[in-house]
């Protein structure tokens, strides 16, 4: 394994973001004055400070985004005014992608240069986001006989809460907030108490291209003292989560309570399953990349492969060969491909999983302990083979930069295998036999399937899970109507049979 350093120059004039909540178009501190320092997992320094908001905060946001939405103007905007806002939104993220890119390094740990990637991919999909504002609408029955015209119109579902993790803060943010504001509702967020910073950037950005006060609120917290509210207040119509199916099953049952429409994008123990005639060197790459890539912090990781049992050992051996080559480090460091894990508990949770592994009786290959430095928590690229479907390690999600190997015998096996866990979120398959590929991505219950690609996304395709994997998609050209309700106006046309002739 590589292990690199960064320039310790880089972080000398470094000053900590101090952000400021956004509730009703003004900048404000909680309502307790109390504060905190979000400490860097790589560097164990202070990178940002932000206000600890309480429940009364919540209040004050949610109240502000009914105002805003029940006196407007933001429905009322036509759809060009929306779009032409989010446009100019696009290009203030694009402005300070730096700004951004640095911030959500220091404080996820992730390498710089897939935050800055991050944070480029969040201007497509506001424009994306614009683009459908426009594009927007509804139906028409003209078929309904002489007397009758009906009309089935969009209209914002109103105030929603989005509630974001801190593994991709800006993008995830980003998945949602746009297309909101592109059906016209308004919303508060609460971003992650350990990634607030770019959500907080958002704000002033929201600020500085003039959106009318109280459309889009910002309260940071904790889950429970903020969160919470969010989710059960009378005056949220919808919300929107992305995070752990544990606190994501938490949220769905509390919003049912009271009928709110609800969106999860929950966790995913996503298959990658090759086939003996793949494009081997393409398999080998994209099995590290799938699991790697944000230290394996990410709900749609690769975390287990299904290889055919002919081949298992030679391409786990060059998985393993490839795999050690991933550069390892300070995420400041040009070169590093996985940076730090986020916090202690997350590292707990990588190293618990590790352990049971071993205990289950799988081995690890490479990898599997941390790596001993001053500073940060270090997780090396770590493969884990000999796994069986009923191990922890095999159905469950680590959230880390650990890869299950797995074997089949042949594709029904496999495709029963890929399916056998809770979740539902991705998949690939590698094979040159089109059949095969096909087959696969019909039976395999996942929101995703790749073919011969892992990881590729575009704001054109929808994203969301099968079973607990979530609730409903993002993203694609529907993405805007999930932020709708559907209201049917029916017309009649000249004289009204009267109910009496009718029931003579
Ligand atoms: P988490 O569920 O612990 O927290 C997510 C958010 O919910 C945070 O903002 C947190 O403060 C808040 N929260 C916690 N308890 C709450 C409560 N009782 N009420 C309201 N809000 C509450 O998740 P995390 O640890 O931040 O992120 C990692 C998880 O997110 C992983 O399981 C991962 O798979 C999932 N994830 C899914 C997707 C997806 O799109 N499917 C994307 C990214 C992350």
């Amino acid at each position: 394994m590589t292990f690199l350093k960064a320039d310790e120059n880089i972080l000398k004039s470094y000053a900590p973001f101090r952000g400021m909540m956004l509730i009703n178009g003004e900048f404000r501190d909680s309502v307790t004055g109390a504060r905190v320092d979000r400490i860097g997992p790589a560097h164990g320094i202070v990178v940002g400070n932000y206000p600890d908001g309480c429940a009364e905060d919540a209040e004050m946001a949610i109240n502000a985004a009914r105002t805003a939405f029940d006196k407007g103007p933001w429905p009322s905007f036509t759809a060009k005014e929306r779009a032409d806002l989010l446009i100019k939104i696009a290009d203030g993220i694009a402005a300070r992608t730096d700004e951004m890119a640095m911030i959500e390094c220091l404080e996820t740990g992730k390498p710089l240069a897939q935050a800055r990637g991050e944070v480029s991919g969040c201007v497509d999909l506001w424009r994306y986001a614009a683009s459908l504002a426009r594009t927007l609408h509804g139906e028409s029955y003209n078929s309904l006989g002489d007397g009758m015209l009906g009309v089935v119109v969009r209209q914002p579902v109103g105030v929603v809460s989005m509630i974001t993790p801190w593994n991709f803060p800006i993008w995830i943010l980003s998945q949602k907030l746009p297309f909101a504001l592109a059906a016209g509702c308004t919303a508060v967020i609460k971003p992650s108490e350990f990634t607030s910073g770019t959500t907080l950037m958002l704000g002033e950005i929201l600020q500085q291209v003039g959106l009318p006060k109280g459309v889009v609120n910002i309260v940071t917290g904790l889950g429970t003292n903020v969160g919470s509210p969010l989710v059960t207040h009378d005056s949220a119509d919808m919300v929107s989560f992305t995070g752990s199916t544990r606190v994501g099953t938490h949220i769905a049952a509390e919003a049912g309570r009271k009928l709110k429409k609800v969106s999860l994008e929950l966790g995913g123990k996503n298959p990658q399953i090759i086939f003996p005639d793949c494009d081997w060197e393409a398999a080998v790459d994209a099995v590290v990349f799938g699991v790697y890539f944000n230290a394996g912090e990410c709900c749609n990781s690769g975390s287990r492969i299904l290889v055919h049992k002919d081949i298992a050992e030679r391409f786990v051996q060059d998985v393993v060969e490839k795999a050690r080559q991933v550069a390892v480090g300070d995420p400041l460091h040009p070169d590093v491909k996985v940076g730090s894990i986020i916090n202690d508990n997350q590292m707990a949770i990588i190293e618990g999983a590790i352990r049971s592994a071993r205990e289950q009786g799988a081995e690890v290959l490479l990898g599997g302990t941390r790596v001993e430095t001053v500073q940060g928590l270090f997780m090396p690229p770590t493969i884990v083979g000999n796994v069986k479907p009923e191990m922890m390690i095999a159905r469950e999600e680590v959230f880390g930069p650990v890869l299950s190997v797995l074997t089949f015998e042949d594709k029904d096996q496999a495709i029963n295998i890929a399916n056998d866990t809770c979740y539902g979120l991705s998949a690939a398959v590698w094979s040159k036999d089109i059949n095969i590929c096909l087959e696969a991505a019909r039976k395999i219950n996942a929101g995703t399937v790749w073919v011969n690609t892992f990881l590729d996304g575009t704001p054109e395709l929808p994203f969301g899970g099968f079973k607990q994997s979530g609730l409903g998609r993002e993203l694609g050209k529907h993405a805007v109507e999930d932020y709708t309700e559907q209201k049917t106006i029916q017309l009649h046309i000249g004289e009204r049979t009267s109910w009496w002739i009718n029931n003579k």
